[in-house]
């Protein structure tokens, strides 16, 4: 676990930011999943009992957590919270506790409570997770040098908002973000906001705002600065979803004169905040129109993988790809395929966001069908790499199309390739509107979407 300093992870730039203070870790367990349902009672069980078993037998100083900050298990819905409140059972009073936390956490006041500090990212897509990491090292320091806990501030914001609306690279995001490092100067030592998971039907899902200062009042002051610029902007979060048709419509209209791919982001199958990397909507509406040079993936389909590694290069092959029997809008697609690439799933991954990370997602194919080529994994991966598409022969930047399996993330690697980016809401598992989904434990009154409706909990009339 220590090897992680050299990765852009939180706990790699906590490692590196501590390096030379004379500490000594006591590494526990590093652990991830792709989003999904919930976490089993099993695993929840067995991570957090690591964890706390190793603070009651070595009775640490300091205490460091590189924590998501969304999980939500069959048995507890503030896992997080839950794993402060067993961690504090077992410490010694006043031990300096920190975590770092995913730009998605869904912070609960109990989390709050019971840190020392948390300190989120503050890109998305996530291009700071060292520099998050460094941010938690120097308040954990600071408490490890005998300073005292500093005063916390906090606010939750009263609507959802959408992942798509969170991006960082976007104009109000980005003015929020680019107040933080301004407003910390005085009495405020660190400010976080945290965008939230809009899909964890929990009590503390949304974004949260908080800080925390040597002086009360300035930190005080700070958060509600921000939360009220968030609010004051309320309609400006929403953000402009498509169809999976409207979206290649308007694609083709943009491709017919650009020199840049344009990129369409499947936003609701990106297997990074719950889908299946497999649905055919977006595939389906590209071959209805009749697209020419477009490319989409990943598509996670192992045995169309198997069956294009079983032909070889430039054979064609008649097979059913991806999607679900019985999901209106994402029937698997039955078609003559030509096997154009292939690859072993062994992928380095040069972009800004995974920085050298390797990926191991079995036996992958290029699959073309009318004017797609289709990058087919065996492993689910969000595309969130161009060399993704290079693995199995596509060229990304000579495509007039490109349509990814991703939300946001994305963008670090495409935007800079992309004559424009279009979100489109084919049928997938994650819906990209908060609103539709059926919320059971929100606050009454949240707003679902930004200038939505307010949630209503049964019974309430
Ligand atoms: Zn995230």
């Amino acid at each position: 676990m220590l090897g992680l300093q050299d990765i852009d992870v939180p706990l790699g730039g906590f490692l590196e930011a501590m390096q030379g203070r004379g500490h000594r870790y006591l590494p526990v367990i590093w652990a991830a999943a792709c989003p999904s349902g919930p976490v089993t009672r099993e695993a929840f069980e067995l991570i957090v009992d690591a964890i706390v078993e190793a603070a009651r037998s070595e009775q640490p100083d300091a205490v460091y957590l590189d924590l998501h900050g969304a999980a939500v298990a069959e048995h507890v819905d503030d896992c997080e919270g839950e794993l402060l409140v067993r961690l504090r059972a077992v410490l010694p009073p006043q031990t300096p506790l920190v975590a770092s936390l995913d730009l998605h956490a869904n912070v609960s006041p109990q989390m709050l409570e019971l840190a020392d500090a948390l300190v989120s990212y503050r890109t998305y897509p996530h291009v700071d997770m060292s520099a998050t990491g460094a941010r938690a090292a120097a308040l954990l320091q600071a408490r490890l040098s005998g300073e005292p806990r500093l005063a916390l501030a906090w606010r939750q914001t009263p609507f959802l908002i959408a992942l798509n609306a969170q991006c960082t690279d976007l104009a109000l995001p980005g003015q929020i973000y680019g107040q933080l490092d301004a407003l910390e100067q005085g009495g405020v030592q660190h400010l976080s906001f945290a965008t939230g998971f809009p899909a964890a039907d929990i009590a503390c899902c949304g974004p949260a705002l908080w800080g925390y200062g040597s002086d009360a009042a300035a930190v005080r002051a700070a958060v509600d600065r921000l939360a009220d610029a968030v609010e004051a902007q309320e309609a400006d979060w929403d953000f402009e979803l498509l169809g999976a048709a409207e979206a290649v419509h308007r694609a083709m209209a943009l491709a017919a004169t650009a020199r840049r791919p344009v990129v369409i982001a499947d936003t609701q199958d990106n297997p990074g905040a719950g889908g299946h990397c497999n649905t055919t909507g977006m595939l389906r509406a590209l071959l209805d129109a009749g697209a020419q040079g477009a490319a989409l993936g990943l598509l996670h389909d192992p045995a169309a993988a198997a069956a294009a590694h079983a032909a070889g290069i430039g054979a064609e092959i008649e097979l059913t790809l991806g999607g679900e029997p019985g999901m209106a809008g994402n029937e698997p697609l039955y078609g003559r395929f030509t096997v154009q690439g292939l690859g072993d799933g062994r992928v380095t991954l040069p972009g800004r966001m995974m920085n050298g990370v390797q990926t191991n997602l079995g036996p992958c194919a290029q699959l073309a069908i009318g004017g797609v080529k289709i990058a087919v994994s065996s492993g689910r991966m969000q595309m969130l790499d161009r060399a993704l598409y290079r693995h199995v022969g596509i060229a990304p930047e000579a495509m007039k199309i490109l349509v990814n399996k991703s939300s946001v993330h994305f963008r670090a690697d495409f935007a800079p390739i992309a004559e424009r980016v279009l979100v489109a809401q084919a049928p997938g598992a994650m819906p990209a509107d908060p609103a539709t989904l059926a919320w059971t434990k929100l606050p009454a009154g949240k707003r679902l979407r930004p200038g939505g409706p307010a949630f209503v909990p049964t019974g309430a009339g």
